[in-house]
């Protein structure tokens, strides 16, 4: 299983390159994540994206301004503070827990046996 999470979003007050809006522009900066039932382990890099929503435009970097470029240095920042990392999911514990029962148990049989 692989899907993206949000880690920050952020409205920019720059022109929009396409529609010369001020008020449209949005930053949202992704991490992507592998899951499965034991753990989620997050992808190294942090992906960030411009969206307009005057112009329901996605805007790619080769038509950004240089402003445009130093509010996203800027707001890339932010989402590196909030960065994922590995996460192990309780079923692992349960899993572990489980498996400690059961070699105690096999010593312990060994031993009295
Ligand atoms: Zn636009």
């Amino acid at each position: 299983m692989e899907n993206d999470k949000k880690l920050h979003q952020a409205r920019l007050n720059n022109n929009c390159p396409t529609c010369f809006g001020t008020d449209g522009l949005e930053f949202t900066f992704t991490q992507g994540k592998r899951e499965n039932l034991l753990f989620e382990k997050p992808s190294s890099n942090i992906e960030g994206s411009l969206y307009c929503h005057n112009c329901k435009n996605t805007i790619y970097p080769v038509n950004w301004t240089s402003d445009i470029e130093r509010v996203y240095d800027y707001n890339k920042k932010i989402a590196e503070t909030k960065r994922q990392y590995l996460k192990i999911k309780p079923l692992t514990y349960i899993l572990l827990l489980l498996a400690i029962v059961i070699i105690a148990a096999a010593i312990y049989l060994l031993i009295s046996g």
